[in-house]
């Protein structure tokens, strides 16, 4: 056998509200499933979602998700954030739910202005999305059935900026997991962050910002320099 050069990095590990610890996978992140967060952005409004990624290790689950380099915006986007269990390619709608071991509360976070001059520029968006610390992620919440369908809302400094409804988004719970099965062959510890509602906006260094979604729970963090 092989020996290792140097020691493999930790495992990116997600508490679970009521106890345990959810090992990540990887991060599939939806743009654009609701119609008033599209038009905000200057989207068309027959272009579908799509996905993007973040790497694992982005995520952040404690109190203070450290302040990006090289931006002069860095946007919040509440997300309700799926959690699976299992997973395949090729899953039906029909067939999706039956992957999923729960949901939590995490922010997108954003460099705005990167991802501007990535779209001018017809670039990718990894750096203006997958950067270190750009997932805090609050308690995942076990769940069977039907998916939550509640509020979702953000404040920042105790003043609020996002505070819309699941039931808004344009691709569901199930057609997230059955679009996401066409592209990559899905797996237990698998995260996908399903979009942003309308409100996004800037977030300063220090703020604190408190998400929410009804029924799912919370994420808190600041996002303070290093
Ligand atoms: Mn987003």
């Amino acid at each position: 056998m092989s020996e290792l050069l140097f020691d493999p990095p930790p495992p990116v590990l997600a508490p679970v509200a009521g106890g345990g610890m959810f090992p990540v996978r990887r991060i599939l992140c939806v743009g654009r499933n609701y119609a008033a967060h599209r038009r905000e952005m200057g989207g068309d409004d027959r272009e579908p979602p799509f996905f993007f990624t973040k790497p694992a290790d982005a995520l952040v689950t404690g109190p203070r998700a450290a302040y990006p380099t090289a931006t002069a915006e860095l946007h919040h986007e509440i997300e309700l954030v799926i959690a699976l269990k299992s997973g395949g390619v090729g899953i039906t709608a029909e067939d999706a739910l039956a992957h999923v071991f729960g949901y939590a509360a995490g922010v997108d976070l954003t460099r705005r202005d990167l991802q501007a001059a990535a779209k001018a520029k017809g670039q990718p968006w990894d750096a203006a999305k997958g950067f270190d610390a750009s997932a805090p992620l609050g308690p995942i919440r076990p769940w069977r059935g039907a998916p939550p369908q509640g509020r979702i809302r953000l404040e920042v400094d105790g003043q609020t900026r996002q505070d819309a409804s699941l039931a808004d988004m344009i691709w569901s719970v199930p057609e997230i997991i059955a679009e996401a099965s066409k592209l990559w062959r899905l797996d237990r510890g698998d995260l996908i962050f399903t979009g942003t509602p309308e409100g996004v906006g800037p977030l300063l260094p220090g703020q604190r910002v408190l998400g929410e979604i009804e029924g799912v729970g919370e994420v808190a963090f600041a996002a303070a320099p290093r």
